[in-house]
């Protein structure tokens, strides 16, 4: 077995959000001290999540009661980049379809495109969670699709822990459009490398001196080796260490907690 490298060399980190720095409304154990290491080094860091449905300001304020000093910029969604990489492929102004919450609306329509309900007027359809979703709203998308419009996806997750048990996630609304049409979208937001190289390059940092901080496996690890960086699992979230350990790609590194990580961090 190889030594693995120190975590103290690492000069910026992604960090994922839930089950990392807090579960539900509960800051996780050294979530405030590592962010205030964080904010106090000047150490380069974005939150990056896979839900689109906040904006930046909005999961700010979520965690400002928790102690947890993340202002918006520090905030990666995946609604932002569903914006950038629709940018980076279509006109400003193209007419948007979204099935999707603020975040998602927020920062297609900051992105520079417009928003429309009908699917007569839409040019492309991009869909996320959206929890008072109706049918209306997907017999349009559904339509818009059937069309030809170019369909994207903001975020793949098919199911969200909530303090109620395990209910739909974005990815079981995109099922739903897929099904109806035999489309399969793109997919923006972790695993995909895409989001992370989108991440590094507004932090202006490189692959091999970032950190992913995740607890989920198949997004946050994985992500973090399909983009070439180096990753540290926490098992304060979804995935176990047994999981970690028999992946074909595991985590750099595993820690209890942030509390351990911190340490390790801070060693020289
Ligand atoms: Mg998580």
């Amino acid at each position: 077995m190889t030594t693995p490298p120190s975590l103290s060399s690492a000069r910026a980190f992604l960090l994922d959000g839930d089950g990392v720095l807090y579960r539900g409304s509960e800051p996780l154990p050294g979530a405030r001290a590592f962010i205030d290491a964080l904010n106090a080094s000047g150490t380069p860091y974005l939150l990056l999540t896979n839900n689109a449905t906040r904006t930046p300001e909005q999961l700010a304020a979520k965690m400002a009661p928790m102690q947890l000093a993340i202002d918006a910029a520090h905030i990666f969604t995946s609604a932002q980049a569903t914006a950038l990489w629709l940018q980076d492929r279509y006109p400003a102004g193209a007419r948007i379809l979204v099935v999707g919450e603020d975040g998602l609306r927020v920062a297609l329509s900051q992105g520079g495109f417009r928003l429309v309900d009908e699917h007569r007027q839409a040019e492309l359809v991009v869909a996320g969670l959206d929890r008072t979703v109706t049918y209306a709203r997907l017999a349009e998308a559904t339509l818009a699709i059937g069309r030809g419009c170019p369909f994207i996806a903001s975020n793949p997750d098919k199911s969200i822990p909530t303090e109620r048990g395990v209910e739909p996630g974005a990815g079981a609304l995109i099922a739903f459009l897929q099904a109806a049409t035999g489309v399969t979208p793109p997919m923006i937001g972790k695993p995909e490398a895409d989001f992370f190289h989108q991440a590094m390059r507004s932090l202006g940092v490189t692959p091999d001196e970032t950190v992913m901080v995740g607890d989920r496996y198949e997004t946050d690890i994985l992500g973090a080796h399909n983009a070439g960086i180096r990753s540290a699992a926490v098992l304060t979230g979804i995935s176990r260490a047994a999981e970690f350990a028999a992946a074909a790609a595991p985590p750099t590194w595993v820690f209890e907690d942030l509390v351990a990580l911190l340490g390790a961090w801070r060693e020289t």
